[in-house]
């Protein structure tokens, strides 16, 4: 039976799941501003998340736009030594990163394509409950009562903060500098096709290549009490590598990083959260994006088996709350020996250095689905 369902946000959460739900012969609603959401910089995708969208016979399509990559080089930003090297070639699936602009046109162009699916240009300004119905107050001062409501509206979203009213965020104690610069504008060794960490004192910078290598997206992420800004350029521009980027520091986005506790309420009366929304992630696994797609997946395959709406998301929520929370645990803890100080950090590089592929393999396995 077709049911109507109104989806906030239009980012890879909200397109995902309205294109899951056409599939199977519902009615969509998207809710958002435009479709022409801030999209900067490159995303990675692991395998986890790459067999997620594979499921919603999305992966070629996605595919073609992406960029394999073959090894993590993990590196030491003081000696500029490699310490470990990881071979993501060996996994059953492969892991590719993409411009956030090339994903999103990729899914938005999908949903264009699909009568079911239908756009609503304007910002959720309100949500409200009573009884069974969830009613939206839209910007353009329409007011929708909808059947089932998808809050994919990220983690600052209205949907968070309806079922999840008293939840808080607070300062993370560090920020992330993002800039994607062309390959011909750098040292050659970025644009393979290879992620690099850099691990160094309270900080650590990751790159990878974009658009079969023609850019280049970096993040820089500190320890918000060991630097300022002018420190981070003194690391970047006596460093015999790094010192290229540290000239075009003007053109780096500054990103100051909220965290909170998982949320162990993803639903109120007819509205659920997925992707951010449920979920936010700290950024340094690179699982974020791929946890939505693994929402998304787990919808498309209770669907599947002829579940209805209200019993898909339910039971979405019980698969799926386990399951992102490990996942945010393990960027939490990576997040933290990434960004170690003083002898802890020498430790760190040394561990890796004898151990580093066996330990981090066995970490992922789950993520990054190994041979
Ligand atoms: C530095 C950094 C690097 C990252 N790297 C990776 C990576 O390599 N791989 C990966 O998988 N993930 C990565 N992530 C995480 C990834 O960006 C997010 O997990 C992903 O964007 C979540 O998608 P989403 O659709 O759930 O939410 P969002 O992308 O936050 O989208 C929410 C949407 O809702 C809309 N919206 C908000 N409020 C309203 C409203 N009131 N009314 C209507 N619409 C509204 C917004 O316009 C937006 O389009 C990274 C994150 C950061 C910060």
């Amino acid at each position: 039976m077709s049911e109507e369902i109104i989806i906030i946000g239009n980012s890879f959460s909200g397109l995902g799941a309205a294109i899951a739900f056409a599939k199977y012969g519902h009615k969509i609603k998207v809710i958002a501003p435009n479709n022409k959401p801030q999209l900067f910089g490159g995303l990675q995708i692991a395998p986890n998340g790459l067999a997620a969208l594979s499921s919603l016979d999305l992966k070629d399509e996605i595919l073609d736009k992406a960029t394999r990559l073959l090894a993590v080089e993990i590196k030491s930003l003081d000696l500029a030594s490699t310490l470990a090297k990881i071979s993501l070639s060996e996994n059953k699936t492969t892991y590719v990163s993409i411009a956030r602009q090339d994903l999103h046109q990729t899914l938005l162009r999908i949903c264009l394509k699909n009568p079911l699916i239908k756009f609503i240009d304007a910002k959720v300004s309100a949500i409200s409950q009573k009884f069974n119905n969830t009613t939206l107050i839209l910007d353009n001062s329409d007011i929708i009562t909808a059947p089932f409501v998808v809050g994919a509206d990220g983690w600052e979203g209205k949907t968070r903060q309806f079922v999840n009213p008293t939840a808080s965020q607070v300062n993370s104690g560090y920020a992330i500098y993002r800039g994607i610069f062309p390959s011909k504008d750098i040292p050659p060794g970025f644009s393979f096709p290879n992620v690099q960490l850099w691990l160094g004192n309270s900080c650590h910078l990751v790159s990878y290549p974009i658009q079969n290598g023609k850019n280049v997206n970096f993040v820089f992420s500190f320890s918000e009490s060991a630097f300022s800004k002018k420190s981070i350029q003194s690391i970047l521009s006596c460093h015999p590598i790094l010192s290229l980027l540290e000239k075009r520091m003007k053109d780096w986005q500054i990103i100051s990083v909220k965290t909170s506790e998982p949320l162990f309420n993803w639903r109120r009366g007819s509205a659920t959260l997925i992707g951010d929304a449920a979920h936010p992630m700290p950024p340094h696994l690179a699982q974020g994006a791929g946890q939505s797609f693994m929402d998304i997946a787990c919808i498309e395959t209770l669907l599947a088996k002829g579940f209805r709406v209200s019993d898909t998301l339910n039971e979405m929520i019980k698969i799926r709350m386990p399951e992102a929370h490990s996942v945010a645990r393990k960027s939490q803890i990576s997040g933290d020996i990434f960004r170690a100080n003083g002898p802890v950090a020498n430790l760190r590089n040394q561990i890796i250095g004898l151990a580093g592929e066996k330990i981090i393999n066995e970490f992922l396995n789950d993520l990054w689905q190994l041979a």
